[in-house]
């Protein structure tokens, strides 16, 4: 039975096709660590893509890439995952790959992470009073408006 070898991660992969390594071994024998597993920074950084047409929502969840580290596993994932940020990186030379991601945010930190898009908006109660005193207060300015008062400033909502 032939044992099927497993393609150790390749460090110019790591440019090449925009994966971060986040794990790696280091019991072996040599002391020479060994990747375990890396992720996808288009999943990090901007989320996978939706794809037109199709109803479901993309799924949030980063890939992670583990043994064989093939490179048509990552082009595999990158064309149908994000056809569109893989076009853009194919394209980019390998300087603008190197900060392709810089300032960026990862998806997970903003609010269409944590809710996905379709839940973004969201409605508060909130008291009237606390309202006319927020927006009160900015546009009360004792310096500009001699004798207003906030009364006089609120608004009805
Ligand atoms: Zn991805």
């Amino acid at each position: 039975m032939a044992t099927k070898r497993a393609t150790p991660f390749q460090r110019a992969h790591a440019l090449q096709y925009a994966v971060r390594v986040t794990q790696r071994s280091t019991s072996n024998e040599s002391n020479a660590s060994v990747v375990i597993a890396c992720e996808c920074l288009f999943c990090v950084y901007f989320g996978r893509e939706c794809k037109i047409g199709s109803k479901r929502k993309a799924t949030s969840y980063v890939k992670y890439f583990k043994k064989p580290f093939r490179a048509d596993n990552y082009t595999q994932h990158h064309t149908s995952q994000h056809p569109e940020k893989w076009k853009q990186y194919q394209e980019a030379s390998e300087e603008e790959k190197k900060n392709f991601f810089d300032d960026v945010k990862p998806v997970k930190q903003t609010l269409h992470g944590h809710f996905g898009a379709q839940q973004v908006c969201e409605r508060f109660l909130i008291n009237t009073d606390i309202v006319n005193t927020i927006i009160g207060d900015m546009l009360w300015d004792p310096e500009d408006v001699s004798g207003e008062t906030h009364a006089n400033m609120t608004y009805d909502l």
